[in-house]
């Protein structure tokens, strides 16, 4: 493969409303940076209460005639901005790399994921059809479908600009909803051109919606009237301010929050393959996932076995420019959070975790204006500390130490989060008894990110997730539905004269 073509526009990043790119006309817009140079590469308008009302209104107005349209035709349309995702794959990648700073090669991942869930919602009408009894009572049929709610939502974080929100659209729009979609103000351009994309495969003007913006925009779209469900994935307190608000506006709301992902590793497991699955899954996408492992559970004596080579890897750790295919890390998304990501390393060691690699005050040859930090590895660290307890989002890997599998559990069980978890073990009891008895949504064997496939739905538990249902999957077309059931009989079936009981099957 040559080297990949970076994203450069400078153009200023607007909305995309009733199928129009349209300016921020709000007077408040914020940079977005190029995390790799420092620099500041465009402006993204922040969107008033006025636009977002402009794009839910131009969602219902599309809404009627799209929630008429069959639903073959329907997944036609996706099934053309399926063909048209693949055209762009890299352009989308390049887009992503170039505003977030994750390796070309691992955007590249991030498109594969999400065109995943719009292949699954091409075939959304076998989900839609419902389901028919003949004869629940003599001469009457029943039988649920599902119909779209309206106009619905979606609010997505900076870490998956591609991926994220096509865990949402794909799936309403299959259902038939309108949609408006506002995603991260750090790295918006993603969402413009797959907005442009579904235009191209035929998709009528304002089915589908871009405001971009912060909380001002948030708040406007969980207090309008004609909003009738919303979809969030990022930070726990967001996603709790969301689930509440929404709820208390009258809302269908799923939630998705953060994670501190645990990976127990058991003394019987392979050491160099648990090595690799350590380094990739907590230094990947310099730890901005949200199924990143960011505490490895070393179980008896696999712990003074495996730190050595944990902290040779993660000394040797590629950071350099993403758009380089040798890289392996590239910078955080901005100069704030690396900082964060810095702090939380201070606080580890004034804490008295062992600070085995200290990847703070990294920087990169002819990129020192980048906001790079280096892969960073504790060990001893303790539930009590606060780089245990909290959420770091960066390539910080805190290493705890268990003396037995039932503590290693306990340990997985009694924190807050519950997104995802691995154990590793070559023991098939283990294995089992593991995934019966963790707290935790999406748990892997041997397998350090469980991102569950198109088809199975994504969510965590405990709170890494408010609402009951999972994101994507047939979950995901469920939340973006409501059921209908339908009892009908004939006029030469229907008895004669009033019935004053309840009715029961005759
Ligand atoms: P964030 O919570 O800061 O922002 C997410 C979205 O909420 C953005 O669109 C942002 O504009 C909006 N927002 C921010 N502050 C708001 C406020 N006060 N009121 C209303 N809206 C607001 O998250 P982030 O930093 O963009 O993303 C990283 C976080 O997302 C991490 O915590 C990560 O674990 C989480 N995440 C979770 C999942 C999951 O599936 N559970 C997936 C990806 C990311």
């Amino acid at each position: 493969m040559g080297a990949p073509e970076a994203f450069t526009a400078t153009t200023d990043v607007g909305h995309h409303i009733g199928g129009c790119r349209v300016p921020g006309t709000s007077g408040r817009q914020q940079p977005v940076y190029h995390p790799a140079s420092g620099r500041v590469a465009r402006q993204v308008a922040l969107a008033s209460v006025d636009e977002v009302g402009a794009a839910i209104a131009a969602a219902k107005a599309a809404f009627p005639a799209w929630a008429d349209t069959p639903p073959i035709r329907r997944a036609r349309v996706l099934n053309a901005f399926l063909q048209l995702l693949n055209q762009h794959r890299d352009t989308l990648a390049a887009m992503i790399t170039a505003e977030h700073g994750k390796v070309f090669t691992d955007a590249q991942g991030e498109v594969s994921r999400g065109i995943d869930i719009v292949e699954f919602a091409c075939g959304a009408p076998q989900l839609l059809k419902g389901d028919y009894t003949e004869q629940v009572s003599t001469g009457i049929d029943n039988w649920t479908m599902r119909q779209p709610l309206g106009v619905v939502a979606g609010v997505t974080p900076f870490n998956f600009p591609c991926m994220v929100p096509l865990w949402m659209f794909p799936l309403a729009l299959a259902a038939g909803n309108s949609f408006v979609l506002k995603p991260s103000e750090r790295d918006p351009s993603p969402s413009l051109f797959m907005a442009d994309l579904l235009k191209q495969a035929g998709l009528p003007d304002g089915v589908f919606n871009v405001v971009q913006g912060d909380k001002v925009a948030v708040d406007a779209l969980l207090t309008h009237p004609d909003v009738k469900a919303l979809s969030f994935v990022g930070s726990t307190p967001i996603a709790h301010y969301l689930y509440q608000a929404g709820a208390q506006h009258g809302k269908r709301v799923q939630a998705l929050g953060g994670a501190k992902n645990h990976m127990v590793v058991m003394p019987d497991a392979d050491l160099e393959q648990a090595v690799d699955a350590l380094i990739g899954s907590a230094y990947g996408s310099a730890g901005e996932r949200c199924m990143a492992i960011s505490v490895a559970v070393l179980v008896g004596d696999i712990g003074d076995r495996i730190i050595p080579k944990l902290a040779e890897r993660a000394r040797a750790l590629k950071v350099m420019d993403p758009m380089d295919l040798r890289a392996e890390m590239g910078p955080i998304v901005t100069r704030e959070a690396r900082d964060r990501i810095e702090g939380y390393v201070a606080q580890g060691v004034a804490e008295g975790a062992q600070l085995v690699v200290d990847g703070r005050g990294l920087t990169v040859p002819g990129l020192e204006g980048g906001f790079f930090t280096g892969g960073t590895l504790f060990d001893h660290v303790t539930p009590a500390m606060r780089i245990y307890r909290e959420e770091i989002f960066g390539p910080v890997l805190a290493c705890v130490r268990a003396k037995d599998f039932a503590e290693a559990v306990h340990l997985v069980n009694e924190h807050e989060y519950g997104n995802g978890v691995a154990c590793f073990t070559s023991d098939g009891g283990i294995a089992r008894e593991f995934a019966r008895r963790v707290q935790v949504g999406m748990v892997g064997i041997n397998v350090p990110i469980p991102v569950p496939m198109a088809w199975h739905g994504f969510g965590g538990w405990k709170r890494s997730l408010f609402g009951d249902t999972h994101a994507y999957g047939e979950e995901g077309l469920r939340f973006y539905t409501k059921q209908k059931s339908v009892m009908q009989r004939w006029p030469e079936s229907i008895g004669k004269g009033a019935e004053f009981n309840f009715p029961v099957s005759k």
